[in-house]
C-alpha cells in the first residue's frame, strides 16, 4: 500500500475530467486521475459512438490547452443551423455571417462536429506528456474522507492518495456524489437517444440540420467526409422509450427507411453504417456542486437533454472556471480546497448551468407537444425569431457559448 500527496486527485477522466486535468496540469498543478476504464477502451470504436457539437467557445478552450490540433483534421466545422417543425413550412435559419460587423469577412463557424472518441485520445494523448499528472487507470475510488487540510481517497488497488481537493467528474451514475451526501434532482423523459452514423449521396454543406418531431427532436449533424470519400452525418433521433427498442432491432434498410420517413431525402439516399447506441434521457441536477474538500463538474453536477447539443460545453465550461479559480488561489498561495475557493466556483456556475436546464428542458416540452394551439404558437415564434436579427444573435451568441461571464480559457485566453 502507498500513500501519495497531490494537490488535486479527479475521479472520472470522462471528456470533462481530463480537460481539467489537462488545464490543472498545464499550469503546474500536480493532479492524479482515477477511472474505471482505460484510456485505450474509452477512444475505442464500440464504446460510444457519439460525436459531440463543440462550441466556438469550447473550441477556442481547446486550443489554449493544445488540444485542438489533435482533432482539427477530424473536426467538421458548422457554418449553419437549420430548426425546422415537423412537416411545417416554417423554419428557423442561424448563420454566423448575422454576428459579423463587417458581413464580407469570413465568419467563424458556429462550432464543430468531432467524435468523441477522438476527444478522448486527445485528452490521454496530451495528459500521457505531463509529468505533473497521474493517470490511474483502471482502477477506482472505493471511500473518501476529508480533514482540515486534505481529501483522503482509498482506491480498489489500495493506494491512497491525499490531496488538497477531490473533483468529482463521474458522469450522471456519480457514485461518490451520493457518498459526498449530495441528494439529486431527476426528472426522467422517457425518452431515448438513438445515436448511428450514416453516409448519404448528397454533401450536407456543413449545415447542422434539427427537425422537431412529436417523439422529439431528429439531428443531422455533418460530419467529415471517410477515407474513401463518403459524405457523412452523425444522427441523434429522439423517440419515445417504449419504440425505441424497436428502431433499434431493424436491419440497415429498414432503418435507413424509417431515418428518410422522419427527415426526408434532402441529403439523397441515406446508409446507416457502424453500430447503433441508445441513451435513456432524463434532467439531472445536483441538490449542491460542493462538499468539504469535494467539488462536481460536468454531467455528475448536471444532465441536460441533448436537444441543443450543449451539455458537454456546458460542463467544459465547469473545468474553465474551476481550473482558474484554483490556478489563481495557488498563485496566491492560498489553499484551492478551502470552502470560500469552492463557494465561489459554485456561484459562478450556479446560473449558467441553471439556464441551460431551463431552456433545454423549455425547448423539448415545447416541441414535443401536438396541440394545434402549441403547434400555431411555436410556428408563430419561430417566423418571428427568424426575422428578428437581435433576438437570433442572442440565440447564436448562446449556443456558441459566447455570452455571459465567460472563464478565460473559453474566451480564449491563457489560465
Ligand atoms: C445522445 C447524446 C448526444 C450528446 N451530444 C452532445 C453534443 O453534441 N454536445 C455537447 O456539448 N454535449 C452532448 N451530449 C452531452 C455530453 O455527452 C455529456 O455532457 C458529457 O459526455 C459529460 O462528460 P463527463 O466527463 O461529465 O461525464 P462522462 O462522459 O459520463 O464521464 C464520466 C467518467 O467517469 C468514470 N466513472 C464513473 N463512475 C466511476 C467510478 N465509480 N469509478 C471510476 N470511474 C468512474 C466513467 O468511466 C467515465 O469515464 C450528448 C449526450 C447524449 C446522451
Amino acid at each position: 500500500m502507498t500513500q501519495q500527496r497531490y494537490d488535486v486527485v479527479i475521479a472520472g477522466a470522462g471528456m470533462v475530467g481530463a480537460t481539467l486535468a489537462v488545464a490543472l496540469g498545464s499550469a503546474g498543478l500536480r493532479v492524479a486521475i482515477v477511472d474505471r476504464m482505460t484510456a485505450e477502451a474509452m477512444a475505442d470504436q464500440s464504446f460510444d459512438g457519439r460525436t459531440s457539437a463543440i462550441a466556438f467557445g469550447s473550441q477556442r478552450a481547446m486550443v489554449q490547452l493544445g488540444l485542438w490540433p489533435l482533432v482539427a483534421d477530424d473536426a467538421c466545422p458548422i457554418k449553419t443551423i437549420r430548426v425546422s417543425d415537423g412537416p411545417s413550412p416554417l423554419f428557423l435559419q442561424f448563420d454566423p455571417r448575422d454576428l459579423q460587423r463587417d458581413p464580407r469577412q469570413p465568419a467563424e463557424p458556429f462550432g464543430y462536429i468531432v467524435e468523441n472518441r477522438f476527444l478522448r485520445r486527445a485528452m490521454h494523448q496530451r495528459l500521457l506528456a505531463m509529468p505533473n499528472v497521474a493517470r490511474l487507470l483502471p482502477d477506482s475510488i472505493v471511500e473518501t474522507q476529508s480533514d482540515s487540510g486534505s481529501a483522503i481517497v482509498h482506491l480498489t488497488s489500495g493506494q491512497t492518495l491525499h490531496a488538497s481537493l477531490l473533483v468529482v467528474a463521474e458522469g450522471r451514475q456519480s457514485s461518490l456524489r451520493e457518498k459526498l451526501g449530495i441528494g439529486l434532482h431527476r426528472f426522467d423523459y422517457r425518452q431515448t437517444a438513438i445515436v448511428c452514423s450514416v453516409r448519404h449521396e448528397l454533401p450536407h454543406g456543413n449545415a447542422a440540420q434539427e427537425r422537431f418531431l412529436p417523439a422529439g427532436p431528429f439531428a443531422m449533424l455533418p460530419m467529415t467526409d471517410d477515407a474513401e470519400g463518403h459524405h457523412r452525418s452523425s444522427i441523434v433521433w429522439t423517440e419515445q422509450q417504449a419504440v425505441a427498442p424497436l428502431m433499434l432491432k431493424l436491419d440497415d434498410e429498414a432503418f435507413g427507411v424509417e431515418i428518410n420517413r422522419r427527415f426526408g431525402d434532402y441529403l439523397g439516399k441515406v446508409t446507416p453504417v457502424g453500430g447503433r447506441w441508445a441513451f435513456p434521457l432524463a434532467l439531472q441536477l445536483a441538490e449542491n456542486y460542493t462538499a468539504p474538500r469535494a467539488v462536481l463538474v460536468g454531467d455528475a453536477a448536471h444532465g441536460i437533454h441533448p436537444i441543443a447539443g450543449q451539455g458537454l460545453n456546458l460542463g467544459l465550461r465547469d473545468a474553465a472556471a474551476l481550473a482558474e479559480i484554483l490556478v489563481d488561489a495557488a498563485r496566491l498561495g492560498l489553499d484551492i480546497g478551502a470552502a470560500d475557493i469552492l463557494s465561489s466556483y459554485a456561484r459562478w456556475r450556479r446560473f449558467d448551468i441553471l439556464t441551460m436546464a431551463t431552456v433545454t428542458d423549455g425547448l423539448n416540452r415545447l416541441f414535443a407537444s401536438d396541440a394545434p394551439p402549441i403547434r400555431l404558437l411555436r410556428d408563430a415564434g419561430l417566423g418571428l425569431v427568424n426575422r428578428t436579427t437581435p433576438l437570433k444573435r442572442v440565440f447564436m451568441r448562446h449556443a456558441m457559448g459566447a455570452l455571459g461571464d465567460l472563464p478565460r480559457l473559453i474566451r480564449g485566453q491563457a489560465l
